[in-house]
Formats: structure tokens, C-alpha cells, sequence
């Protein structure tokens, strides 16, 4: 029996069509304040390539399941592509193009020589075997192979994606290629040229433009009571960091609900209990919605979990004074606007996420030069570029009186632009 899970155009989302159009808007609007022509934003409103992909996986069942996959490369004027890739059902094409504009501007704020990638498979890991989420890894390998590569694409970890999995897709193109080849993608076990620091990588960067922030509004971390929305790898990290730095974590949630405790949670007790896709809420019975959470009183409120949580809806109802973006693109244009009337000091996806892929950077430098740093290097690093990242999108916003989304954008996108006028290309 054949089965078909393949993405049909009514399972594209109004949404997911926002996310990419406000990007594009948000893009173009740089662009100007920066004085590029308009072809120059013709040329970045959309990946370079786009490759769809059909992978027919054997299920334990016996059956054969055809997913739907692709990969999308921005703009690779600057060097090659970067970017994770993306397991979930409701993965859809103009998500995993949004997704990879962000990527180049995460590697534009933080000064890598990458430009942007994205992958994404429509599936639930949730309800496959191990065996069966090898099979599909080793797939969409296979079926991307001729773009991707150590110095073209390289492929990392993102939602419902881990070490595990990077180490088959390694694995796949090891095979492929016929000789071990670890800098074909990041976020590996360290056994198999993994970096010290990777899997933390993005809570650790989150946290250093939480302390900057709050320096900014004059709270002290120490007590604050801060919010996180999402106990994935970025929230259950980051939930962790602020505990031990001694902020009051009063709230956090999964896929299910939200927890609150306006004492502070113990985060090392749910840290314990939470399953390998970060669900924790299920096992009480005293749960809020995830769009309660956001309107908790708190000072600091980090959605560290998928797209469009804060919108003109909710966004007047949110106490904190210090919003946190560590998931990719979880406020709504709209919603920038609102907040940052109110004063509410927006830290963007661009900047705050963009430890991971920084880390990943480090991966790959450290298996280019078959040349290991240990965990201090690579936190002295990365605070570095995040902290040097952080006050000049900062100060750009103050000088220029625009948002810190616009002026980060404004940062991310110019070393692109510039490179590809030197190219020639536009
Ligand atoms: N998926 C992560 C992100 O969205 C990391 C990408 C990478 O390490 O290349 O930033």
C-alpha cells in the first residue's frame, strides 16, 4: 500500500503566507533606508533555489510513506548557504522560504560567511519509529545531495531535529561522497566532530541579549520574573540558564499548556519529567493556554516556540517590559508596532537566535581544520559576537529612531547586498 502525505495548496496557510510577506516587507523597507536600488530587493525577496523533494520512506507497517521535503538556498553571494532543517506537519514551502531569508539575516547580524538555508520535512516525528525517522533522514539526503555540501549548503539541527539525526544525515553523505565529511552539516554529536557548546548554543545566546536588555531598562536579571513560551531545546536550555542566574522563571509551556507559578517554578523537577520533544505540561492537571501564559505578569517574556504567538490580538495585553524573540518569527508586524509604541524593548529573532547558528559556524571552522576548541573557547566567542551584535542593532535603532527588528534587518541584509553587487549580479 502506498500512503501520500504530500503538502496540497489548502494546507498553505494564510499565516505562513504573512510570515514570508511581512519578512519581504521588513526586507524592502531596509533596503531603502540603506539606498539600494530596487533590484536589489528583487533579487532578495525570494531563495535563489527552491528544491522540492519526494521521499518514499519503508514503515514498520510494511507500507511505503511518500513525504514531501525541501530545501531552500537564499542568496549565497557571501559564501555557501546555512541552515537547519525542520521535521513538523505543518511545514509548508513559503515557511521554509521565510525561513531561510531569516537564516541570511541570523549570518549578516553575526558577520559569518554564510548567506541563508532552510529544509523542512512534512511529518510527525512524534509518531514515527526510530527506524523510520532514520529512513526518512537518510531520504532527504539522498534527494538534496547534488545542492548541498560543505562548501555549497550545510545543514543543521531545528525543530523536532537532534544530533542523532544530523549524525544519519552525515552518515548518508559520508556514503554519497565516499569519505567521512563531518562539515557537510552542524549540530553533531560531539563523538563525530560535534562542537562543544552546539546543543546549548541558542538558549546561551538568547540570554546573553536578555542580560543586555535588561541592562538597557536597568532590571536586574536576579529576580526578575520572566516568562518562556516553549520548552524545546531552545526554552528547556534557556528556562535552565535563567534559573541557575537566580531570575524567577513564574512560567513556561508546551504544544498542550502552560505552567505558572508566580514564586518561580523548579525548572530542574519539569527539566526531569519533560520527553524528547519537550513535553512537560500533560502531567498536571492546573494548565493555562499558551495565550494565557503570554499575557502573564512578568518582566522579561521569551517565546522560545513557533511563528505568529504575539499579534495586534494580544500584543496590547502583554506585561512584560522586555520581549525576547528566541523562536523564529513569533511577533506579527502589526505587533512590532503596538509594542514598540508602548516602549516595550523587542529584541528580534535575527539577533536573540542567532547563537546557534553561531555555535554551528564554530563547528564547521573546528572541522575544516580537523582542530578541536574546548567549551570556554567557544563560550568567550560566542559572547563576543552576541554581545558586539547586540549593541550595534541597539545603537542602530536609537541613531536612526527605528525599530530593533527594522535595524536589524538593516544590519543582516547589507553585507548580502554589498556582495552581490560586487559579483555583478544585480
Ligand atoms: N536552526 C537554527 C536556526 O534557526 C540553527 C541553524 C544552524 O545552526 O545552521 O538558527
Amino acid at each position: 500500500m502506498v500512503a501520500d502525505n504530500a503538502a496540497d495548496s489548502t494546507k498553505e496557510t494564510n499565516k505562513k503566507m504573512d510570515v514570508l510577506s511581512s519578512t519581504r516587507t521588513v526586507v524592502k523597507t531596509a533596503l531603502e533606508k540603506l539606498g539600494y536600488p530596487d533590484e536589489v530587493f528583487e533579487l532578495l525577496k525570494d531563495p535563489i533555489r527552491m528544491m522540492t523533494v519526494r521521499i518514499p520512506v519503508r514503515m514498520d507497517d510494511g507500507s511505503i510513506k511518500v513525504f514531501t521535503g525541501y530545501r531552500a538556498q537564499h542568496n549565497d553571494a557571501v559564501g555557501p548557504t546555512k541552515g537547519g532543517v525542520r521535521f513538523h506537519p505543518d511545514v509548508t514551502e513559503t515557511e521554509v522560504k521565510a525561513l531561510s531569508i531569516w537564516m541570511s539575516l541570523k549570518a549578516g547580524i553575526v558577520d559569518l560567511p554564510y548567506g541563508g538555508g532552510k529544509g523542512g520535512i512534512i511529518c510527525d516525528p512524534r509518531e514515527m519509529s526510530f527506524r523510520e525517522l532514520e529512513g526518512l533522514s537518510r531520504g532527504y539526503v539522498r534527494a538534496i545531495s547534488q545542492i548541498v555540501g560543505p562548501t555549497k549548503d550545510i545543514p543543521a539541527p531545528d525543530v523536532f531535529t537532534n544530533s542523532q539525526i544530523m549524525a544519519w544525515m552525515m552518515d548518508e553523505y559520508s556514503r554519497i561522497d565516499e569519505f567521512n565529511n563531518p562539515g557537510f552539516i552542524t549540530g553533531k554529536p560531539i563523538v563525530l566532530g560535534g562542537s562543544h557548546g552546539r546543543e546549548s548554543a541558542t538558549a546561551k545566546g538568547v540570554t546573553i541579549c536578555i542580560n543586555e536588555a535588561a541592562k538597557k531598562k536597568g532590571i536586574d536579571v536576579k529576580g526578575a520574573r520572566i516568562v518562556v513560551q516553549g520548552f524545546g531545546n531552545a526554552g528547556s536550555f534557556l528556562a535552565k540558564f535563567l534559573h541557575d542566574a537566580g531570575a524567577k522563571v513564574v512560567g513556561i509551556s508546551d504544544a498542550y499548556g502552560a505552567l505558572h507559578d508566580p514564586e518561580g517554578l523548579d525548572i530542574d523537577y519539569l527539566l526531569d519529567r519533560r520527553d524528547s520533544f519537550g513535553t512537560v505540561t500533560k502531567l498536571f492537571n492546573n494548565t493555562l493556554s499558551n495565550q494565557e501564559l503570554l499575557e502573564l505578569d512578568c518582566d522579561i517574556l521569551v517565546p522560545a516556540a513557533v511563528e505568529n504567538q504575539i499579534t495586534e490580538k494580544n500584543a496590547d495585553k502583554i506585561k512584560a517590559s522586555i520581549v525576547v524573540e528566541a523562536a523564529n518569527g513569533p511577533t506579527t508586524m502589526e505587533a512590532t508596532r503596538i509594542l514598540s509604541e508602548r516602549g516595550v524593548l523587542l529584541v528580534p529573532d535575527v539577533l536573540a537566535s542567532a547563537g546557534g547558528v553561531t555555535v554551528s559556524y564554530f563547528e564547521w571552522v573546528q572541522n575544516n581544520q580537523g582542530y578541536y576548541w574546548t567549551e570556554e573557547e567557544i563560550d568567550t566567542k560566542l559572547h563576543e559576537i552576541m554581545i558586539k551584535s547586540f549593541n550595534s542593532i541597539y545603537n542602530t535603532a536609537e541613531n536612526r529612531r527605528v525599530d530593533m527588528r527594522l535595524a536589524a534587518y538593516m544590519i543582516g541584509v547589507r553585507k548580502m547586498a554589498e556582495a552581490s553587487r560586487f559579483r555583478g549580479w544585480v
